[in-house]
């Protein structure tokens, strides 16, 4: 498992600043920062941004950071989305302090309501969903108080213990804050803090058939833990009274502070977890961890690092107002995390084969070859050739335009790391197929000879045919497109149909060794990265994290 650099000096943000100020006014002694997810799916790339903010922030300043499941709504969630959310937060470099769940605090939640009750601040409502939504009243338009507002203390404590009991169905009843139905802000008329849905809990079992409502169960939880810093995404703004209030009219002791920043929105994606399930529910995707998914599970699986990941979320910052980031610009960073560290190889995704034909019949030997051109320190392995050799069969055309510069028929050009070769003959098959070339090779221009008679304009890749190791590689474009005229369509139907092309050919032998999630740089094809899953001993797979170059400019972004 990689590390996280600890207490490394980000670039300063308004939460931050914040934080400075706290600290140095005394008015919190420790930072203590969470991160809440729910267990109803695998954490995605916006995940990774809130993960990356809460744990760095803390650290930092010598804090901690809880990971807290935020499970009270038992009828998504489960103990797989418990344990794949923990195993990804690791990978990305972060150790929690302690591991909660909001669950743990169900006891606690449901005696600080009876408190609520019984300061005539929270009352048992028997109205429908449906009615509660009409009487809520609108932006320019006040709520209608429910006609089970002024129920007594007493009706009040009696009906929620028997909510708990289990005697009422569910919807039949709900507990709401009394608060003002007349409120400029919606979040604070009346709004609902525990329902009854008698469905069995990943942790709690059948113990309750009564669960509290996030905007409850989210300030309450960070003031058992003492949060200090409760970071979350915009749209909680106007939840924020709320949460105030109830930390206040709970009387929890710790006064933890709620501050929101912008999610983050990838172009070419859908980033939620109800979307992402649906394309995995759907068998529109391979699993949660499909390499074109947005998940930190699909992103390690595709070849992306902890550390690129982590650079990313840094660079984009933390703003208070929405954007979207081109989805390029992850590619950035993990060209940046790769290019020094990757083995450069050759890889030939669609192989022709060339036969040497004044190469010796039975006769190899091997070629020195670089590991990593821009770091010397990776070395230098040997690579055999011989008669027979794969090449790509985009470097081949049998009719090419001017100023086409790789092989055809009478152009000579430098085989990368080897010798020059000429295309003498081309074979085909019945159906004019091109199937095969002859070539003759010059042993004079053998790489490194310092041979400089003539010079040849085009140098292309290969891989020895007797030894090569058969390889599936799978390149990928986004899952998803937003094209401007489509933009009001919903997303399964803008699902990219060249999303997946598989191409079978052929990596140098010295790849047999290659490990799932081992990194290469496949010369002139990009980054690529072994599957774990889909790899066998007879064949790799390899998935494309990136191409070499990008059309998009990240100094620009
Ligand atoms: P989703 O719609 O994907 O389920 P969510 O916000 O409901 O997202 P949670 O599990 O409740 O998912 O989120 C855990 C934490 O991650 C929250 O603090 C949430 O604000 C944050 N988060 C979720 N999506 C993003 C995003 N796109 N950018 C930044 N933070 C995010
Ligand atoms: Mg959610």
């Amino acid at each position: 498992m990689e590390k996280a650099v600890g207490n490394k000096t980000s670039s300063s943000n308004f939460i931050k600043n914040i934080v400075v100020e706290d600290l140095k006014e005394g008015r919190v002694k420790e930072i203590i920062t969470r991160f809440p997810p729910e267990p109803n799916g695998y954490l995605h790339i916006g995940h990774a941004k809130s993960i990356c903010l809460n744990f760095e922030l803390a650290d930092e300043f010598n804090g901690k950071t809880n990971l807290r499941f935020d499970d009270t709504n038992p009828v998504k969630e489960d103990t797989e989305y418990v344990e794949a959310i923990q195993e990804d937060v690791r990978w990305l470099g972060f150790d929690w302090e302690e591991l909660r769940f909001a669950s743990d605090y169900f006891e606690e939640l449901y005696n600080r309501a009876l408190l609520l009750i019984k300061k005539g601040k929270a009352y048992v409502c028997d109205l429908t969903a449906e009615q509660t939504r009409e009487m809520r009243g609108t932006l320019t338009e006040p709520g209608k108080e429910s006609p089970y507002r002024n129920r007594s203390v007493e009706e009040n404590l009696d009906l929620f213990a028997r909510m708990r009991g289990g005697e009422f169905p569910d919807g039949a009843r709900v507990l709401r804050a009394k608060i003002d139905m007349a409120s400029s802000n919606i979040t604070m008329r009346d709004p609902v803090l525990y329902r009854i849905s008698h469905s069995h809990h990943h942790r709690t079992g059948d113990a309750w058939c009564i669960y509290p409502m996030y905007d409850y169960a989210h300030p309450l939880s960070d003031a058992i833990e003492g949060i200090t810093h409760s970071i979350c995404t915009l749209e909680f703004e106007d939840h924020r009274p709320l949460y105030d209030w109830a930390v206040a009219e709970c009387e929890m002791e710790a006064v933890p502070r709620q501050y929101e920043f912008a999610r983050l929105n990838v172009t070419n994606t859908v980033m939620s977890k109800r979307y992402l399930k649906q394309l995995v529910d759907e068998g529109i995707v391979d699993g949660w961890d499909d390499p074109r998914m947005p998940t930190i599970s699909g992103m390690r699986r595709r070849g992306y690092t902890a550390e690129s990941i982590r650079s990313f979320c840094r660079e984009i910052g933390v703003a208070k107002s929405n954007s979207v980031v081109d989805e390029r610009y992850l590619d950035h960073f993990i060209r940046e995390d790769l290019k020094l560290k990757a083995l450069r190889t050759m890889a030939v995704l669609r192989p022709l084969k060339v036969v040497i034909t004044n190469y010796p019949e039975g006769q190899s030997e091997l070629l020195p070859a670089e590991n990593n051109s821009e770091n010397e320190e990776m070395g230098i392995r040997e690579i055999p050739f011989s008669r027979e050799i794969y090449i790509e069969r985009d470097d081949f055309m049998e009719n090419p335009p001017s100023k086409y510069f790789r092989l055809f028929p009478g152009n000579e050009v430098r085989l990368k790391h080897a010798y020059f070769i000429t295309c003498q003959d081309v074979i085909k098959d019945e159906n004019g197929e091109v199937v095969e070339l002859h070539c003759t090779y010059d042993p004079k221009t053998k790489s490194g000879s310092g041979f400089n008679e003539r010079k040849v304009k085009g140098t292309i890749h290969w891989v020895e045919a007797t030894h090569a190791v058969p390889a599936d590689f799978r390149l990928y474009e986004p899952l998803i497109v937003d094209n401007p005229e489509e933009a009001e369509k919903p997303f399964l139907e803008r699902i990219n149909p060249n999303s997946l092309e598989v191409q079978q050919g052929f990596v140098e032998p010295n790849m047999k060794e290659a490990a799932g999630g081992d990194k290469f740089q496949f010369f002139r094809h990009g980054y690529f990265s072994v599957d774990a899953k889909d790899s066998t001993p007879e064949k790799l797979a390899f998935n494309r994290i990136v191409s070499l170059k990008s059309s998009f400019d990240p100094s620009k972004a």
